[in-house]
């Protein structure tokens, strides 16, 4: 679907303690959409070329009405802003706009890790922050099991102390949610 960027929001926090930036839309049938992207998600790369205002694009997937999926492919086909082609690593050509409102990945995550301790990278992977600047990577599957790539998960026989913080985060998380539906 086509569709031009009107307005992009500055970061916020959203519930699950993530940080986003909320993307509105002008649809080519004239409806307005939205979507939210998360800077520290895999998918942002898809975006970071394009946040500009004004960028035509096609390749927007809905979620459902007014909400465009975060994991669409957008695309610019025929650039109307000031930009620059440039190669892909699979063959391709990319469209970057100039003056773009991309926010750093890297910035994102620090401020975030400074604050939590750890940063949420979708699809239950985590960032975590652990001795002398040093990052572990938790990954929790969909049945809670966890993994991290520490050397006391790998040598002990139990979760160290970075799957513990996770682990306290996506229970409280889940006692959130539980009394949300229960209001
Ligand atoms: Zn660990």
């Amino acid at each position: 679907m086509l569709g031009t960027i009107t307005k992009i929001h500055e970061l916020k926090e959203s519930r699950n303690g993530n940080w986003f930036m909320r993307v509105e839309f002008r649809l080519k049938n004239g409806d307005w959409a939205k979507t939210d992207l998360c800077p520290s998600f895999r998918n942002y790369e898809r975006w970071k070329y394009l946040l500009k205002v004004g960028v035509d694009l096609t390749g927007l997937n809905l979620k459902r009405k007014g909400e465009v999926n975060a994991d669409s492919y957008p695309e610019v086909r025929k650039p109307n802003v000031a930009g620059h082609w440039e190669d892909t690593p699979s063959g391709g050509m990319k469209f970057v706009a100039d003056d773009l409102v991309d926010k750093k990945v890297e910035e994102v995550e620090q401020k975030q890790i400074m604050i939590k301790g750890f940063v949420d990278k979708g699809n239950g992977y985590f960032k975590v922050a652990g001795k002398q600047e040093k990052y572990y990577n938790v990954y929790v599957n969909e049945n809670g099991y966890a993994t991290c790539d520490c050397p006391a998960f790998h040598y002990k026989n139990e979760y160290c102390k970075h799957v513990k913080i996770i682990k306290k985060h996506l229970d409280e998380l889940a006692k959130k949610k539980g009394s949300r539906k229960t209001n």
